[in-house]
């Protein structure tokens, strides 16, 4: 007999990540049948087109040459002034929005998303999100004792869905003060779908039109993806429309230098707090930083200064612009083939716009992945479908994918 001795709210706990699951058989497979012979469409990471881990050059060269207590000494618990500064420029780039903000380093963007559950919901309040969404967003609400669910992302013509968002809205409102809404856009994980700023608007109508007084809201966005989702300034106009909210209504901005630095394993984020009102702001910089303090204490010092050192000078920042726009292209590239090869052979494929994954909607993506295995191809089931990241597959071994997918699909 198996014995426990874990607390109460701990027992039972197993983190079954599919998605590292699913990785570790592309591996399998590999190391038996020869790399070539393998597609691994499970990792969320850029590989180039020979399969390697790609780190933007002039991000290399900026943190291999920081002296050597850059990299070993402590940061402040709410990070480096100057990296709180250059990160909001990061950012928001031109689209500042208008009112209060306050920014604080969190480890990666699940740092952030850790902390708005942690101090903006009660223990026992749902948290809600689209149906189609990144797993880690379930496991972290259920870790801290909180109710995740969801409203239909897209309606029958694949638009967003408004309206079911406004009926989770009222009605997780009607019974709770507070409300966290976890919205990941542009580039969505794991559809590939942005939302148009018309689309923004009516997410942010029905929002203020719930916030009414006693109640909260707090607006998480999450731009995990933003540098791989299209141009600069375009994608980042979307947070002009932050401004001038009401103040039951907190806006935070999500950013991880995971992906838009290639940084993955250095855990450096930051939660970016946006108020029209200064006591919001305030509360937002000093309980955040209490937890930070309490969970991991302070962050990542050498990641910061080189996001610091980049965005505080031009020609380091157009070189790493023009780099991370290569490997943009090369997603793009890769994602184009697929709905190209989908359409052609009547493959379903979710709205894809850019980021690093795309999506088939399916009644059982876990027969089809493993039907998918004797192709030798990997990806990853998710509830309603399978996820194919595009950025770690090169494009000769996407091409004819669409099609085995398709077979599988009807195999099952
Ligand atoms: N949000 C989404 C939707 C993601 O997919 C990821 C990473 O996979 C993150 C946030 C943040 O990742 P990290 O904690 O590595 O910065």
């Amino acid at each position: 007999m198996t014995m426990s001795i874990a607390a109460k709210h701990a027992k039972g706990k197993s983190a079954q990540d599919k998605i590292f699951g699913a990785n570790a058989a592309a591996v399998a497979a590999a190391a038996k049948y020869g790399k070539d012979a393998v597609t691994n469409a499970t990792i969320g990471a850029i590989l180039d087109e020979d399969e390697k881990l790609v780190c933007l050059p002039t991000v290399e060269e900026v943190f291999r040459g920081l002296s050597t207590n850059e990299m070993i000494a402590y940061a402040p618990i709410s990070g480096l002034p100057e990296y709180l500064d250059c990160v909001l420029t990061a950012a928001f780039g031109n689209s500042r929005p208008e009112g209060y903000i306050a920014a604080v380093a969190t480890a990666g963007g699940t740092g952030a998303i850790h902390h708005a559950i942690w101090n903006y919901t009660d223990n026992g309040d749902t948290v809600l999100c689209s149906d189609w969404y990144w797993g880690a967003y379930k496991v972290l609400c259920q870790d801290m004792g909180r109710n995740f669910t969801t409203y239909k992302m897209l309606d029958e013509n694949n638009k967003f869905n408004l309206p079911a968002l406004k009926e989770k809205v009222d009605e997780l409102l009607a019974k709770q003060d507070n409300l966290l809404y976890l919205l990941n856009t542009p580039a969505h994980n794991p559809t590939g779908y942005s939302l148009s700023g018309e689309d923004m608007d009516g997410v942010l109508a029905i929002l203020k039109e719930a916030a009414v007084p006693g109640k909260n809201i707090v607006f998480f966005l999450d731009v995990a993806y933003i540098d791989y989702a299209g141009e600069k300034e375009e994608v980042r106009k979307i947070f002009k429309k932050l401004s001038g909210l009401p103040a039951n209504i907190l806006c935070i901005v999500g950013y991880s230098m995971s992906k838009g630095f290639t940084m993955y394993g250095q855990r450096t984020g930051a939660m970016i707090g946006v108020s029209s009102d200064k006591s919001v702001i305030d509360e937002f910089a000093a309980i955040n930083q209490y937890t930070s303090r309490a969970t991991w204490s302070n962050i990542n010092r050498p990641a910061m200064r080189t996001l610091a050192t980049i965005y505080s000078d031009p020609e380091l920042l157009a070189k790493v612009c023009a780099e991370r726009d290569y490997y943009y292209q090369m997603i793009k590239a890769r994602a184009d083939l697929f709905a190209k090869e989908a359409e052609e052979c009547g493959l379903p494929m979710l709205p894809y716009v850019a980021g690093f994954f795309l999506s088939i909607p399916a009644k059982n993506p876990d027969a089809i992945c493993e039907k998918l295995h004797e192709d030798n191809i990997f990806a990853v089931p998710l509830a309603a479908g399978v996820r194919i990241a595009v950025c770690a597959v090169p494009l000769k071994k996407i091409k004819g994918m669409a099609v085995k997918v398709n077979a599988a699909m009807q195999a099952v």
